[in-house]
């Protein structure tokens, strides 16, 4: 048996499941890779251990540094595993109206958090700038910078991408998932496009994001509203930046529940919101690409992070009843 030598040894290489159902409602083999088993529980380790490992090449981060970030969610959750792991102290600067649960689960590996009131983008008071300032002002400090700091793509291309290619034996036809920063997208993307341009990229972009105009119009349109945490952009970020995006979906919050419904319910996987808009879009890029193939393609999405993370909200009958979604048969019962 393999034994890792150490917790950061844990981060990638992580498993690729068949998906049943997706797979009989496409007419063709749909794979789920499943980033939840990271240590963080997320997709996003890879890119917190990239990044802090980049920081220390160029010499920004020493022994007994401080990673400083602006998020809310799984990235901050990989950066204060990283950290704890490598000997740096993490500051998570995230806006006040953030759930419960991550606020404390952040709290609860060791984070620092600043919590700051919500603010638009273009507001300098908004948490990303405000976590850039704050890594301006500590001695010491790094700042993560996930969205433009390409060495979160660099996971995804050093790792992400072969691990998928490797596990499939190079027999993969199609590559498809939602963006957040989109270093994952744009990762995998480039490093199977370097060992097959057959292989199509596709984008499966949730309400209220831009990218679905961007890559259909070449205009940053967005249109509705989501509750899918952790995806949705509204620019072109540096990771998203020459990223080889050949076709897109736009799928709505209902779509992508029904999968993370069915996945539970058929086939056991207890998913967040953003893997069921991922699995929406494999099935129909599945379906596309098997139709242009004439023999059934095989299509690789990615599972993002665990449902449990989303307890009071994806898997609450009053919430998803406040939010106008469709309520879990089971969660009616007692
Ligand atoms: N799903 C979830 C739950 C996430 O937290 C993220 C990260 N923001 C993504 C998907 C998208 O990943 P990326 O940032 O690589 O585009």
């Amino acid at each position: 048996m393999h034994v890792a030598n150490d917790t950061l040894a844990l981060i990638g290489n992580t498993p690729l499941v068949r998906l049943s159902g997706p797979s009989k409602e496409a007419g063709c083999d749909i794979f789920g890779k499943c980033e939840y088993t990271n240590p963080g529980g997320s997709v996003k380790d890879r890119a917190a251990l990239w990044i802090v490992r980049d920081a220390e090449r160029r010499g920004a981060l020493r022994s007994g540094g401080i990673i400083v970030e602006g998020t809310a969610g799984n990235t901050g959750i990989g950066l204060a595993l990283v950290g704890n792991a490598c000997g740096y102290r993490t500051i998570i600067v995230m806006p006040e109206t953030q759930s419960r649960e991550k606020i404390d689960t952040l709290r609860a590996l060791g984070a620092e958090l600043v919590l700051v009131p919500a603010a638009p983008f273009s507001n300098p008071a908004h948490f990303v700038h405000t976590s850039r300032r704050l890594a301006q002002d500590t001695a010491g400090a790094v700042w993560a910078d996930q969205f433009d700091n390409t060495a979160n793509r660099k996971a995804h291309i050093d790792t992400t991408g072969p691990e998928i290619w490797d596990q499939l034996d190079g027999r993969i036809d199609g590559f498809i998932c939602a963006a957040g920063t989109g270093g994952t997208i744009a990762g995998v993307g480039l490093a199977l496009k370097e060992r097959s341009d057959a292989v199509t990229i596709g984008l499966a972009d949730p309400h209220g994001a831009a990218l679905y105009s961007f890559y259909a119009t070449g205009e940053l349109k967005s249109e509705g509203t989501s509750v899918a945490e952790g995806i949705g952009q509204g620019r072109i970020t540096a990771n998203l930046d020459g990223a080889a995006i050949d076709t897109q979906y736009r799928i709505s919050d209902a779509e992508g529940l029904d999968w993370v419904r069915r996945l539970l319910a058929e086939e056991g996987l207890c998913l967040g919101l953003s893997s069921g808009i991922n699995v929406a879009g494999a099935v129909q890029l599945g379906r596309a690409l098997t139709q242009r193939l004439g023999r059934p393609a095989r299509v690789v999405t990615i599972l993002c992070d665990t449902g449990l993370r989303y307890l009071s909200t994806l898997y609450n009958r009053d919430w998803l009843r406040e939010k106008n979604l469709a309520v879990f048969p089971w969660l009616v019962r007692s």
